[in-house]
């Protein structure tokens, strides 16, 4: 036995009872499983599907604020010395305010590159993103100085 809502008064009467004991509404088998399937329609309005969508939301809005960054902080040209293995060479970046930003190094006979690419943030560290397939890189910045870490080499650069 399970309680269900008068159709007629809305007070809570046992679902084995055939009339409503506070207005006398007459109750058929069919209209107590047609009350049931709309209470169990009711439940389900914004049940679980629909909590989990809000939940994937908030989170997409977390992550978003997370990684939204704003470059203008240290927009600039940077220069500074390049390390791969033992040779020493030359490194520039220019970081716009657009988080575009292009890398030069210069590895003496090693020769050197120009790459472009976006800063972009990953949780709680930024990264050089190569557009031009180069790679990802770790990117540490502090207060007029960027330092950008690959597989081996890094770039100390100051503005
Ligand atoms: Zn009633």
């Amino acid at each position: 036995m399970s309680l269900l809502a008068c159709p007629e008064c809305k007070k809570k009467i046992s679902d084995t009872t055939d009339t409503c004991p506070n207005c006398g509404y007459q109750l058929t088998p069919e209209k107590i499983s047609e009350i049931k399937e709309e209470e169990k329609k009711k439940k389900r309005g914004c049940g679980i599907g629909c909590l989990s969508i809000i939940v994937i939301i908030i989170i997409l809005g977390i992550i978003g604020s997370l990684n939204e960054i704003n470059c203008n902080d240290f927009s600039g040209t940077y220069s500074g010395t390049s390390e791969m293995g033992f040779t020493t060479g030359t490194a520039k970046i220019k970081i716009n305010n657009d988080c575009s930003a292009t890398l030069t190094y210069y590895q003496g006979s090693m020769g050197g590159e120009t790459e472009k690419g976006e800063i972009i943030k990953d949780g709680d560290s930024y990264k050089f993103k190569s557009t031009g397939g180069g790679g990802t890189y770790n990117l540490k910045i502090s207060t007029n100085k960027i330092i950008l870490e690959g597989y081996n080499w890094r770039c100390v650069m100051t503005k």
